[in-house]
Parts: C-alpha cells; sequence; structure tokens
C-alpha cells in the first residue's frame, strides 16, 4: 500500500513539474507520449486507490500557464482540456457511451486539434474587449495588446445577431513558415531555439512587448462560442456563425454520423495533415448538440461530450552510424546524428537532430543502436527513442566531446543552457566565417553579392580574418578567385564600401553580439547612442535599457572585455562604418511645437518608439503632466495621478490610434518603417 501511496506522489511530482515546464517555460522536459503515459498511470492508480484521492492532483486539474508579469482575469465560463487518446479503440468506446447516455442518435463534428495555445476573446456589443489564456481554467493571463496584433482576430464584429457578451475561443498557433523563420533568428543570436511551433506560439503570447508579437507571425482559428444562451443549436452551426461574424474557422470541419465515418475523418487527417502549413497533433470529435452537450456535462478538467483522438508521429526505426558535431556562428555546438537511410513520410531520411548532450544522456543513445526517428513540425526529423531490445553486445555509452571539433578548445557549458560553447569567438574558423555571414546579411548590413561561399572561400584563401577585413578587399583580390568575374569582384566592392551609411543600430545588431538580435541592438542604440559609451557603460547601466537582462548585459561586457573585438571595432571606425546614432531627418511637421506626456503600455509600440515618432514629427516629449502639455497620450495602466492632473488641467487625453492618426499613419505600415 505504502508503495502506491509513493508512486501515486512521485508520478504528482513529475507531472507537476512538467506541467510548469511546458505551459510556464514553453521549454516541455518529456515527449507529449511520455507525458500522456504517465497521466494515464496516475489516473488509473487513483482510480483503484479512492483513499488517496486529492482535489490538486494534476489528473483533475487543468494544466496552468499563469505568469506573474500578466493581469489576471477570471473567465466568465471554465476553459477546460480535453479528454485525450491515441487509440481508435477508445475513441469507439467514447461513441457507445455517448450513444448510451443520449439515447438518441447523435452526429459528431470532426474538427482538427489546432497544436497551439488555447484562447478566450472577449466581446461585449461586437466589439473586441480582451483576450485571455486558458490560466488554469478559472482564470488566465490577459494577453489582449498581443492580440491584437494578430490580424486575423477581428476587433469588431461583421453581420449581426451576436449576443450582447460572449467568449470565443479557440487556439492561437505558430504557422510553419514563421516559426521556422523564428528560429532561424533565434539560432542567429545564440539563443536556443523553441521545441515546436506551440511552444513558441505560447512563448510568444507571454512576451511583454507586443511590438515583438506583431513580428512573430501567430495566427488564430476559433472554434467554440461560450455565452450565457447558445447562439445556436448545433455546434457546427455555431462554427457558421462565427464565420458570417468575421472570425477565421477551420475548413475541415465535417459532420459525422456514425463511427465509421468519425474513423475515415480520423484516417484522411492523419496522412492529409502533412500538407497543411501549420502544426495539427489530432482530431476532436466533439457531439453536434449543444443541448446534448450541455445534458452530457464536464468533469473538473474536461467535458464529457468531446474525446481528442491525437496522432501519433510518423516514425521509423533505423541504425545511428555516427554522430557529427557542427559548430554555429555563436560557437554552440549542435550533434547531428547520421542515419543508415530510411524512408519517413514521403522522405529519405539520412540525419537528424540530436539537440543536445542532455538529451543523448537521458534516452542513452549510443551509436550502433536502433533508433526511432519522428517528423514533427520541423524539416529536420529527430531521434526520440532507442530501441533497447536491438541494442548490439559490444555497444558503448556516447562520450560527448570535449573539445571543440574546428579548433580544439576545450568546450563550455552555462548553467541553465542545454548546449556547449567552443568560447574561441575569435579564433574558431566556423564562428569567424559565420560571424562575417551574419554581418553581410540582409537584415544586418546587406552587402549584396557575396555569399556564404565566397566569405568561405576568401577565408580559407587568408584574405578574410574578421568583419573588418571586408573593408580591406580591393578588386584585384578578388578577381583571381574562382567563379567570380572582374564585374562581380567590383561590385561586391562598391557594395561594401556603400555600407557605411547603414545606420548604426543596425551595425550593432550586424557585429553579432551574442544575445544581442535586431529589437534589442535597436534600443540599446536609442538609449546608448554610441559605441564608445556602450563600451563603457557599466552593467547597471546596460540593465536600464529597455529589454536588456543580465543574461545580454554579461553579453555585452565580454563582448568588449575581448581586446580583439575592441581593436576590430577600431578597423571598422577607420573604414567610416557608422557607430553612433545621426539624427534621424523629421518625418513631418504634425506635431511641431506640441508637448506630449505619454503613460501606460500601448497595443502597437513600446514608450520608446512612440517617444521616437513624437520627435521624428517635430513634437517634443515631457515627463510630467503640467500646463504646458498639449496632450497626454494614455495607454492601459495610466498612471492615475497623470490622468487626473491632465483631467484638472483641461489637457487633451488621446489614444494610440488617435496619436497614429494625427501623424497620418496607418498603424502597422508606420510601424515597420520605424523599425530603424
Ligand atoms: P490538449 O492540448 O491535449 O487538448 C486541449 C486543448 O486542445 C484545448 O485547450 C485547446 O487549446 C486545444 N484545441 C485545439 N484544437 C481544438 C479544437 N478543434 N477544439 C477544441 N480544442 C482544441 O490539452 P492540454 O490540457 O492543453 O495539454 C495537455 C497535453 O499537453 C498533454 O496531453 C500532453 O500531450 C501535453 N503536455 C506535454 C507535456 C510534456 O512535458 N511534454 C507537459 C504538459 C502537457
Amino acid at each position: 500500500m505504502d508503495n502506491t501511496k509513493q508512486k501515486i506522489d512521485h508520478l504528482r511530482r513529475v507531472l507537476d513539474r512538467l506541467n510548469y515546464d511546458y505551459y510556464v517555460r514553453n521549454a516541455p522536459a518529456a515527449e507529449d507520449r511520455e507525458y500522456d503515459r504517465m497521466m494515464a498511470e496516475l489516473a488509473a492508480l487513483e482510480a483503484a486507490h479512492p483513499e488517496f484521492a486529492d482535489p490538486n492532483s494534476p489528473t483533475h486539474r487543468v494544466g496552468s500557464d499563469l505568469t506573474r508579469e500578466f493581469q489576471q482575469v477570471a473567465h466568465r465560463y471554465p476553459m477546460l482540456s480535453l479528454a485525450n487518446t491515441y487509440s481508435e479503440e477508445e475513441v469507439r468506446d467514447f461513441i457507445a457511451r455517448v450513444d448510451r447516455e443520449t439515447a438518441v442518435p447523435t452526429a459528431y463534428c470532426c474538427e482538427l486539434k489546432f497544436d497551439g495555445t488555447a484562447i478566450s476573446l472577449t466581446y461585449e456589443n461586437g466589439r473586441f474587449v480582451r483576450a485571455v489564456t486558458r490560466g488554469d481554467g478559472t482564470q488566465g493571463d490577459d494577453v489582449s495588446a498581443n492580440v491584437r496584433t494578430i490580424r486575423s482576430i477581428p476587433m469588431s464584429l461583421q453581420g449581426d445577431g451576436w449576443p450582447a457578451y460572449m467568449e470565443v475561443r479557440g487556439e492561437i498557433y505558430m504557422p510553419h513558415g514563421s516559426f521556422e523563420r523564428l528560429n532561424a533568428e533565434r539560432a542567429d543570436i545564440g539563443e536556443e531555439p523553441f521545441a515546436n511551433p506551440r511552444n513558441a506560439a505560447a512563448g510568444t503570447l507571454k512576451q511583454q512587448n507586443s511590438a515583438v508579437v506583431a513580428k512573430r507571425g501567430l495566427d488564430a482559428v476559433l472554434y467554440a462560442v461560450q455565452a450565457d444562451a447558445p447562439v445556436a443549436a448545433s455546434h457546427y452551426e455555431t462554427l457558421q456563425k462565427l464565420r458570417e461574424w468575421g472570425f477565421k474557422t477551420s475548413s475541415a470541419v465535417q459532420l459525422c454520423r456514425s463511427a465509421e465515418e468519425i474513423m475515415a475523418y480520423i484516417r484522411h487527417w492523419d496522412k492529409a495533415r502533412h500538407e497543411l502549413p501549420y502544426e495539427t497533433d489530432g482530431a476532436v470529435i466533439k457531439v453536434d448538440s449543444i443541448r446534448l452537450q450541455r445534458d452530457l456535462g464536464a468533469t473538473a478538467k474536461a467535458p464529457r461530450w468531446a474525446v481528442a483522438y491525437k496522432f501519433k508521429a510518423e516514425q521509423a526505426v533505423t541504425r545511428l552510424v555516427s554522430v557529427d558535431f557542427q559548430v554555429g556562428r555563436t560557437g554552440a555546438i549542435t550533434p547531428v546524428a547520421n542515419l543508415e537511410p530510411v524512408r519517413l513520410a514521403g522522405t529519405t531520411v539520412r540525419r537528424a537532430s540530436l539537440h543536445n548532450a542532455e538529451q543523448i544522456e537521458l534516452l542513452d543513445i549510443r551509436v550502433g543502436d536502433a533508433v526511432r526517428v519522428e517528423k514533427g513540425g520541423e524539416i529536420i526529423p529527430k531521434i526520440v527513442g532507442v530501441d533497447l531490445a536491438q541494442r548490439p553486445a559490444e555497444s558503448v555509452p556516447f562520450r560527448y566531446i570535449t573539445h571543440c571539433p574546428e579548433c580544439g578548445t576545450p568546450l563550455v557549458r552555462e548553467e541553465d543552457e542545454a548546449k556547449h560553447y567552443c568560447p574561441n569567438a575569435t579564433g574558431c574558423p566556423p564562428q569567424i566565417v559565420g560571424r562575417i555571414v551574419h554581418y553581410i546579411s540582409r537584415k544586418a548590413m546587406n552587402i549584396e553579392g557575396l555569399g556564404d561561399e565566397t566569405v568561405q572561400l576568401l577565408y580559407n584563401n587568408g584574405l578574410l580574418g574578421d568583419i573588418a577585413n571586408l573593408y580591406d578587399l580591393e578588386v584585384e583580390h578578388l578577381v583571381p578567385l574562382e567563379r567570380l568575374g572582374r564585374k562581380s569582384a567590383e561590385n561586391i566592392v562598391g557594395n561594401i564600401a556603400g555600407s557605411v551609411e547603414v545606420p548604426y543600430a543596425r551595425v550593432l545588431f550586424a557585429i553579432g553580439i551574442r544575445y544581442v538580435g535586431e529589437t534589442t541592438a535597436r534600443k540599446l542604440a536609442a538609449a546608448i547612442p554610441s559605441i564608445d559609451a556602450l563600451m563603457a557603460a557599466s552593467r547597471e547601466e546596460l540593465l536600464e535599457v529597455e529589454e536588456v537582462g543580465g543574461k545580454i548585459a554579461d553579453s555585452i561586457l565580454a563582448y568588449f572585455a575581448d581586446r580583439r573585438n575592441v581593436e576590430m571595432i577600431d578597423r571598422l571606425r577607420r573604414a567610416g562604418v557608422q557607430l553612433q546614432a545621426v539624427e534621424r531627418a523629421r518625418l513631418s511637421e504634425a506635431l511641431a511645437g506640441k508637448k506630449i506626456v505619454i503613460s501606460g503600455t500601448f497595443d502597437l509600440h513600446s514608450r520608446p518608439e512612440l517617444k521616437e515618432l513624437i520627435e521624428l514629427h517635430g513634437g517634443t516629449n515631457q515627463s510630467s503632466v503640467s500646463k504646458a502639455t498639449d496632450y497626454l497620450l494614455a495607454g492601459s495602466g495610466i498612471g492615475p495621478k497623470k490622468l487626473e492632473t491632465a483631467t484638472k488641467l483641461g489637457v487633451r487625453i488621446i489614444s494610440e490610434e488617435e496619436f497614429m492618426e494625427m501623424i497620418g499613419g496607418e498603424m502597422l505600415k508606420i510601424q515597420q518603417t520605424t523599425l530603424f
């Protein structure tokens, strides 16, 4: 008996921890199937031993995504999870149970299970009021500012017939294209990539800066309405209503009247889903009649009128031949598995990603093992397990490398980081080449004509040792190189010379300080407008800059502590590269002579961005409201004192929308053009 209690306690502890990693950190520490297996084991133990029941057990609770950074709002109607299964048998059991309990012919609405994060959108009198995450099911985080940036979500509804108050429920997801772009950008600045599109969507929704969210390409699909009275008699009709009101709904919805039709739907989408531009992890089967849904009710965790059938990711078993280690631009080491070629989801797979040392150790992956390879949302398949029964007798545990495979430097692994790094930033060949490639890339200095291969060629020929060497290149150096004619050589040299016009903020991004992405570089350049001042800045001064935390501050300090970087920057300076911010030309005189105070947080811009916009249009930003103030630009959470003073002094209070109208801009367009 004691043993059972221990097992139950252990599973509850592990599942609580996995929930935290998954919902709050957005970094799952286990595969979903393993999590679901443990949850099923705990549920079975609790059912067999009611004496150990606990209402706080993870089996009774909706996994919570609540965080401290957002305001919490209660859901008027609870937001539940879904009962799930991986077996067709259990789907049939579900249908049999519903048919038994309802005792009338029942139609089922089958839908895809979008793999994103649940959202509740409140509309009052047809206007968007707020967006709240599922949270713990009774209250969630208010992420309205972030959700407003998702263009497919209507701010006011079309047509008519909507209830005065309703909560529209759906899923926010990240399409494959956005996901791949985001992970490439993260890898570029040395950030850990998101494990999958679901975690990327959930992580993005919890960003503090909605301008960052706007750039990440989230989308939404809606699939339910909660209101005091149903908006239609069936779920299918509810979806039609949502469509009429301007919401994006799934086109893969199908009404089924028998278990056979449901199975055919599941089997069809299990294959067809690979063609979709977003991730789905199953099908959801819902009783169509709203009246029957109400009769069937819900448990504390999930409705009793629906079940999710989870697709099994396509897997193949093959042999692990060897492991290569790639060194990225930031020195991050990525192990890559070489496999005996195997067919998987329509392609032949030869290589698979292995993430990091921890994963290899956790799964005890060894060279020579029969490994299970899976294709998830990512293009590159991954190894998810080992078939121990097929392990060769002579197999030995895998030893992770301790030294850089490219330059022999001992590797380091920072606390809280899964990856190993080669710290020899200025002497390790792939890091040098990677940094130059980053410097010339479109988003950085945008030097056209020079591709990755040419950079490698120039490096191999001793013509490029760091980014500053670009400015020493001459046409005569380039012409003798393979594949380069005089015309292209002249173009390249001309484009390099032209790059001295690139503004400082982009130069700061281009020099490739670890963790300093485009946005951070912009904030840094706005707050500390020259590289000399940045070099002299203390950790405390760096921390005062918006978006700069300890990790970024330390990385900046480490970068400038390296004499070779300082020397390289001096050569950039001599080449005429912009190392300080230049006053930008005014965009208009729309706010000439106007004094404006900003208070609160805004949907589309950060406060420094608004300040910049005020100045670019001829206005002055003031910190406190006085008689001389013309406008108080008010966001949400505006300081009550400022509001009171403004009202007393008769200062006009304007919203971000009105402000954008005053400077004659369509909101998002303006935002994009002011990025640098
Ligand atoms: P879930 O994701 O399995 O199912 C419920 C959710 O499905 C709803 O909240 C909704 O957001 C979503 N959904 C998508 N399409 C839908 C549709 N058409 N209709 C209705 N809902 C739809 O449940 P959950 O509670 O969010 O998460 C539990 C699951 O998450 C587990 O079963 C497990 O697979 C995974 N998980 C994994 C770990 C891990 O460590 N790997 C940890 C926690 C949870």
